[in-house]
């Protein structure tokens, strides 16, 4: 079997989708579990896009250990330094140069001569290389660039000290069968090669990406770039899950095997659409709702005589079996460490206390706490702005013939602000009493709810898109009630937005 590396971009080209910006404290928590999935590379983020994205990538090389952690720059000095800063303290790190080297982005962008390109591509590696032993360079759209002009210049980046080259179909242009071709054709033709990882990182704009990833392995590429629930510029990148479950499904067709532990494969996904607020298509492959049933009464038939009449994975085995942990109002601090513990969460003492006194407040007003509501409660927790603005008491009265009228009490540096409000609805009320009471009044982007598990007595999960100017942010709110679920995740986008974590740098990157 050969060994397939996962490089995971989930933190630097999936933040790059539209509407999408993670805090550093969410980069960490999905950095932990991109670690605990098993991926071999998590390139981290563009440490000179902003700093914002600098302080992330530094505290994940910091924190979290067994991947190599990677930063992207261009072919650029500061660029480079700001990359090599960022991921020094990792056990493992990789800066990740690229220039791009398709006609059109050489004479349009660039502005530069082809010799001038491999010039600058040569000397970035070797810059590169007196920071980090493990250098990748990529040759940016080279989807559509000359092959033999790709064969030079990898060439060229592996003399300077490449270990990894990377061919990116970066517009998502490429046929499995074309992009299959080039790949073999740049690893037949490129002296070194035999020496260094040949990886892909492909998008997805004709929907196939994964299919070109895949049929680039099978011509020898040996790691692939891709993201988790398949998120990242315009149609998103390669996903992760489904590239992985592929190889490991038809390991008949690939003989390849990669190391990804399969059963974190769907905690990663609900974690990276939590906080992302990019939502998972019920029909998605591998971690989609649906993935799994079987409406057809001919389909369930044949599922209860044995599974594989029309199942080729196993559920479990993606980690979507329903964990069966269920607390109560009852369940000590005891329980419920080692509840969170179970789940694979180690939290100081102090955290734990922390999440104990939310837990129980949640657990008061609901019978039974599961898995599902624990990770939720948990997620959001740990994720959360500091609070400038916090919830004190919220009261709505609203009903079919009532105008409703929320009032709301906020702390606020400056005291607390008790604020009444009407609106076309409850939450519609409590938004502009919040409003009111805090003196800001971003645009509402994007509101939804969901249930963390089933049923009317679930608890609910409110996700929220503010923006204010350039800034862009994401709030989640965690609670029985989903009116409060709902004032606590717009508290919690406020809280954000004066924490100033929303302003997306707009850097070009592969
Ligand atoms: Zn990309």
């Amino acid at each position: 079997m050969r060994r397939i590396k996962i490089f995971d971009t989930t933190l630097r080209d999936g933040e790059q989708s539209p509407g999408v910006t993670l805090t550093p404290e969410e980069k960490l928590a999905i950095a932990h579990q991109l670690a605990r999935l098993g991926v071999d590379v998590i390139e981290a983020g563009f440490p000179i896009a902003s700093p914002g994205d600098f302080h992330a990538v530094r505290r994940i090389a910091q924190e979290v250990r067994g991947p190599t952690i990677a930063a992207l720059a261009r072919a650029a000095k500061p660029d480079i330094e700001r990359a090599a800063e960022a991921v020094a303290p990792a056990e493992n790190k990789r800066i990740h140069t690229f220039i791009a080297t398709s006609p059109v982005h050489m004479e349009k962008k660039l502005r530069l001569s082809p010799d001038e390109v491999v010039a600058r591509a040569r000397w970035a590696v070797g810059y590169a290389k007196g920071f980090v032993d493990d250098v990748e360079f990529s040759a940016e759209d080279a989807g559509r660039s000359d092959p033999d002009f790709l064969v030079r210049i990898f060439g060229e980046a592996i003399r300077a000290g490449a270990t990894v080259i990377n061919i990116p179909d970066t517009v998502g242009y490429q046929t499995p069968w074309q992009f299959a071709e080039l790949v073999r054709y740049v690893i037949e033709n490129t002296p070194g090669i035999e020496n260094v990882d040949v990886s892909v990182h492909c998008h997805d704009d004709l929907g196939l990406a994964v299919a070109n990833s895949l049929a680039a392995v099978r011509a020898g590429a040996t790691q692939v770039e891709c993201t988790v629930n398949g998120i990242g510029e315009r149609a998103g990148n390669a996903s992760l899950e489904e590239v992985v479950m592929a190889l490991y499904t038809r390991r008949d067709v690939f003989g390849a095997e990669t190391g990804i532990r399969t059963r974190e494969l769907y905690r990663a996904s609900q974690l990276v659409a939590r906080l992302t607020g990019m939502v998972v298509p019920p029909n998605k492959a591998v971690v989609g709702a649906n993935a799994f049933s079987h409406e057809s009464g001919i389909h369930q038939d044949g599922v209860l005589k044995a599974r594989e009449t029309y199942e080729i994975m196993d559920a479990e085995l993606v980690g979507r079996e329903a964990a069966v942990l269920v607390l109560g109002k009852h369940s000590g601090r005891h329980a419920f460490k080692k509840a969170l513990e179970e789940l694979g969460y180690t939290f100081n003492d102090e955290e734990v206390t922390r999440l104990f006194t939310r837990f129980k407040e949640v657990a008061d007003r609901k019978k039974q706490v599961t898995a599902e509501d624990l990770v939720a409660l948990v997620e959001d927790q740990r994720t959360r702005a500091p609070e400038h603005f916090k919830l004190q008491d919220l009261q709505v009265h609203s009903g079919t013939a009532l105008t409703p009228v929320a009032t709301v009490r906020v702390a606020t540096p400056d005291g607390e602000v008790t604020e009444a409000a009407t609106g076309d609805g409850p939450v519609d009320a409590v938004y502009q009493a919040i409003a009111r009471a805090v003196g800001l009044r971003p645009r509402l982007e994007a509101y939804r709810i969901e249930a963390t598990t089933g049923g009317t007595e679930a608890v609910g999960e409110v996700t929220v898109r503010l923006r204010n100017g350039r800034a862009v942010v994401t709030g989640r709110g965690v609670a029985p009630d989903v009116v409060e679920a709902s004032a606590r995740a717009y508290l919690d986008a406020l809280n954000k937005l004066v924490a100033g974590v929303g302003a997306k740098a707009s850097v070009e990157a592969p």
